[in-house]
């Protein structure tokens, strides 16, 4: 008998959605998804139409093209999509949705309730009536035509935009358990640790089965401004699929003493042994405590040495 030899792996591996689409998640996302965002875009067209505030009115669309595509893509994650295309698609059907809805609302705040259609034809003909007279102005100037039919352009793309990016979000770095069928969070943090100086390195360690540079602690214990930090996600149902995150972290303050933390991805999601993941766990919680330990030496005692 001779002992099976270890698999070489020469990249390591990433996390990546397995595409897969239930029944009732298209289901959920074409119905639930659609109509949330007509209503929405509808209730947006009512608004719009009693705002007379221009700069609100643009701020609110970006605002209606970002729900529609955060409900679609809510509803898909929630039914387990995880097909990227599809959340893309169904963000594009948001939008639309959205956008038509608004139509269909400004017809009938502008109506008085008099005009309430969904008749593609009959919103046609509002769009030409309105083209030829202008509805509101700004700089003293009132938008008509082929103007307003392309400020009218720039709306629909703002909304199919923000549509479509926030639908993707809702799955994009997000971890699924095919066996378990269930979404994953992180489980644990590393502490702060000491930035490696050629980031691939990294790629090397992990690649020859090492790990030490996510164990090595940032030398400013409290108030380190550039530092690596690590995350780890398992399946907290069968521990079998194991992942680890690395950032580079930069600390910014503003003007207004405002604290930022940027983040730039070494690595995302790369799938690693349970062992790995155990291992890396415990020697962060002793690091933690040994932080907690130092945390008394602060102002108090070096006033008294
Ligand atoms: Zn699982």
């Amino acid at each position: 008998m001779t002992a099976l030899a270890p698999p070489v792996i020469s990249h390591l591996q990433s996390y990546e959605h397995s595409g897969k689409l239930p029944m009732p998640a298209m289901m959920m996302m074409l119905i639930g998804g659609t109509l949330a965002a007509v209503i929405c875009g509808a209730a947006y067209g009512a608004i719009i139409w009693y705002l007379p505030f221009v700069y609100i009115s643009v701020a609110l669309t970006f605002g209606i093209g970002f729900l529609a595509g955060y409900m679609m893509g809510h509803i898909g994650k929630k039914f387990h999509c995880r097909n990227n295309a599809a959340m893309i698609i169904m963000g594009l059907v948001a939008g639309f949705a959205a956008w038509y809805g608004a139509w269909v609302g400004w017809t009938a705040a502008a109506s008085e309730g008099q005009i309430i259609t969904f008749s593609p034809l009959a919103q046609a003909a509002v769009m030409l009536g309105v083209m030829q007279e202008g509805i509101w102005n700004v700089f003293d100037w009132t938008p008509t035509g082929v103007w307003l039919a392309g400020i009218w352009a720039l709306e629909f793309l703002i909304i199919m935009g923000m549509s479509f990016v926030f639908a993707k979000a809702a799955i994009e770095g997000k971890i699924y358990c095919e066996s378990c069928q269930q979404w994953l969070k992180t489980d644990c943090s590393s502490p702060a640790l000491t930035r490696m100086e050629q980031p691939s390195e990294l790629n090397h360690q992990l690649l020859s089965g090492q790990y030490h540079s996510l164990l090595s602690p940032h030398p400013e214990k409290h108030d380190a401004s550039q530092y690596m930090s690590a995350e780890l996600t398992t399946c907290p149902a069968c521990q079998q699929v194991c992942y680890l995150t690395v950032n580079h972290i930069d600390v910014t303050v503003d003007k207004e003493g405002k604290v930022h933390a940027n983040n730039s991805n070494l690595l995302q999601n790369v799938i690693i042994p349970p062992e790995t993941f155990v291992d890396l766990k415990a020697n962060w919680e002793i690091m933690f405590e040994q932080r907690e330990e130092e945390q008394p030496m602060t102002d108090d005692t070096t006033q008294q040495s």
